[in-house]
């Protein structure tokens, strides 16, 4: 497979949409330029900067607000919460009055059993993000580690009126529709370029396309030959090309499906 940037496959004037790249990650934020200018010319219009805690809220809105075609979201991630206090919600709220329209969902937020933050404070931090997304009437940014049951469970619980995406998918046919059923999209990244990732890319074969999201979670999950090496949003092209093969699709219909589904949940329609 090619992973070059001039692939004949895809006319580059088909958008594409990184739903998940932590721009702001060191490895990769001294090259933000450089890096978001490679994305364009590879076809990427799009992409979205989640947030990790109220340690870099403020870097990833200013990333947002400095080119045109990138979004942001806040959150805390479940494996940043060392440190964090009551005072980081109020700041949260301070954030979300903003209405910023830059700002399209809630996240990344999750649980996590590598974390070294507790399950139940993971868990509490997690239900109070899903009320916010529900008062704000914004999609949510799951990631989900060694979880799956009882991230399924604290979803259903939460009755959420936007959905969200389930980041970095990485499970089986029958997980992948359990979150399709609670009407959730599955943000597909570097791991079905992967040919051991047999149960995974087995799943994207099958799963209803109407419900993928193309993502890179750059710096990290790089794709398959450049391991090592950080990853960057012009790759969501090779996770495109990878989902196309998997599945037999058409490239072009198939990468405007994405796109679509993308600015669907992050009600972009009308941009
Ligand atoms: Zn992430």
């Amino acid at each position: 497979m090619s992973h070059n940037n001039t692939s004949p496959l895809l006319p580059s004037n088909i958008p594409l949409f990184d739903t998940h790249c932590h721009l702001d990650f060191t490895e990769i934020s001294s090259q933000f330029e450089a890096l978001w200018l490679r994305a364009q010319h590879a076809g990427v219009q799009r992409a979205l900067i989640p947030s990790v805690g109220a340690q870099n809220w403020s870097r990833v809105k200013a990333m947002a607000h400095q080119y045109q075609g990138l979004y942001y979201a806040l959150g805390f991630h479940p494996q940043f919460l060392d440190g964090m206090d009551e005072a980081n919600w109020g700041l949260l709220d301070t954030y979300l009055a903003y209405n910023d329209v830059l700002c399209v969902a809630i996240g990344e937020c999750g649980l996590d059993t590598t974390s070294p933050t507790p399950m139940a404070v993971q868990e509490e931090v997690l239900q109070r993000q899903l009320t916010l997304a529900k008062a704000h009437r914004k999609p949510i940014i799951l990631h989900s580690r060694g979880a799956h049951n009882r991230m399924i469970q604290l979803v259903k619980q939460a009755k959420l009126i936007h959905g969200g995406v389930i980041h970095a998918f990485s499970g089986s046919y029958e997980q992948g529709m359990e979150w399709v059923r609670l009407g959730f999209y599955l943000g597909i990244g570097g791991v079905i370029t992967y040919p051991r990732a047999r149960k995974t890319r087995d799943a994207v074969s099958r799963l209803p396309a109407e419900r993928f999201l193309l993502e890179t979670d750059a710096p990290d999950m790089p794709i398959y030959g450049e391991q090592g090496q950080a990853n960057e949003p012009k790759n969501v092209r090779v996770v495109l090309e990878t989902i196309a093969i998997l599945r037999s699709e058409a490239l072009q219909p198939f990468a405007l499906q994405l796109w679509e589904n993308s600015n669907h949940l992050f009600s972009l329609n009308d941009y």
